[in-house]
């Protein structure tokens, strides 16, 4: 019998039955009154448990649609913007934003580090910055940045817009709109809300809907805010068609977060996360991330001397598990491993035997069954 397949990249990350069930229903009208209801109720629950007064969209594309769409809608050709860039996704915006036409100032970090917020302050002293984008947890690297401390900075600075890109961590790191004083959170369906490709969500606060509205006529259309706030408070209206089974599938990811319990499932990732990081260690893995920022939402993973990217990744995936490999500087030094959105713990366990079956295959040297007793010592 074949062993199933364990998609254990940073996205998509593995769907439970009952999402799929929502994706597999039988397609309805956008103007189904069952649908409508459904997508509102989602509209209001994501407003509510994320903390924002203000809108929330939910609008078909993915995480990066999410990143200019949230570029587009509060800034205009010549602005100055700061990127926080601690990895491959923190530059996305770089290239984002040069193409729009504005002024792109850059403050990166050492990959497996974060910028620090004393470097943002001072940077935000010199010049009056429209908007300031940071990745909250950086796929690349697995760094997390202290997303609570800059939105502190920030207040002090009436004109600029924070947004934080949440793609690897919003529903698996903690992350509230208005205290954190973040004005825009974007994520996609894929990571951390455990549902497949394909809708892009995005938290908007006031600060972000007034910069909206002093623009007046946006040169993007789909991604438009104003196009979409009529659609988000009544989805009875239609401005470009739903992604109605996606819009199911979230609502039931929503649904099981909150029998879960946001905080609970915030400290699940934590709890995951630091096991299966001590588990790695044991066997002679070391993580990129500095310890300070290490995120909990996937690892990434150095290899030790010996160990041949392809090769272990091709066998890893014989043995049931898939994993990316990595980015940048680190393609073929690194692999990652998600370990976010709804997976439970007989999903860790396999997929640390598969990688402990890897290992033995690879005739590597270390002590069988360190990394899966190092999980039982600390996945409680
Ligand atoms: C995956 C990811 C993206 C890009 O999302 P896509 O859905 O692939 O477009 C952006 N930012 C971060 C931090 C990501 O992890």
């Amino acid at each position: 019998m074949k062993n199933r397949k364990l998609v254990m990249i940073p996205g998509p990350t593995p769907t439970v039955r009952s999402i799929n069930d929502e994706m597999g229903r039988e397609t309805v009208a956008f103007g189904d009154p069952e649908f409508v209801k459904d997508f509102k109720k989602l509209i209001l629950d994501l407003k509510e448990m994320w903390k924002v007064d203000g809108e929330c969209f939910v609008v078909a594309g993915s995480g990066t649609m999410a990143m200019e769409m949230a570029i587009a809608n509060v800034t205009k050709r010549e602005d100055n913007v700061l990127v926080v860039s601690n990895g491959f996704f923190g530059d996305r915006f770089i290239d984002i934003c040069t193409r729009k036409g504005l002024n792109v100032d850059v403050l990166s970090a050492e990959w497996g580090d974060v910028v620090s917020p004393d470097m943002i302050e001072n940077k935000l002293k010199e010049k009056n910055y429209s908007a300031i984008t940071v990745t909250h947890v950086d796929t690349s690297t697995g760094a997390r940045a202290p997303i609570e401390e800059i939105g502190e900075i920030i207040k002090k600075y009436p004109d600029t817009v924070y947004i934080v890109d949440g793609v690897a961590a919003t529903a698996g790191e903690r992350e509230y709109v208005d205290t954190m004083g973040i004005d825009i959170l974007l994520t996609g369906s894929q990571k951390a809300f455990g549902v497949a490709p394909g809708l892009a969500i995005l938290w908007a606060g006031q600060k972000a809907l007034k910069r909206r509205k002093s623009l007046a006529t946006i040169p993007e259309y789909y991604i438009d805010f104003e196009k979409w706030t009529p659609i988000m408070n009544d989805p009875t209206k239609y401005f470009a068609t739903p992604a109605v089974n996606m819009i199911w599938a979230l609502k039931e990811s929503v649904r099981l977060i909150k029998e879960e319990g946001i905080e609970e499932r915030y400290e699940r990732h934590k709890r995951v996360s630091d096991a299966f990081n001590a588990s790695l260690e044991a066997l002679g893995f070391e993580l990129l991330a500095k310890k300070e920022c290490r995120c909990s939402t996937l690892s990434n993973v150095l290899y030790p001397e010996g160990i041949e990217d392809g090769e272990f990744r091709k066998i890893l995936a014989e043995e049931g598990v898939m994993v990316a490999g990595g980015l940048g500087p680190y393609a073929g030094k690194m692999f990652r491993i998600g370990h976010m959105g709804n997976i439970d713990d007989h999903t860790v366990y396999a997929t640390m035997a598969a990688i402990e079956r890897t290992l033995i295959r690879l005739n590597y040297k270390y002590e069988i069954g360190i990394g899966v007793k190092t999980l039982l010592e600390n996945l409680k």
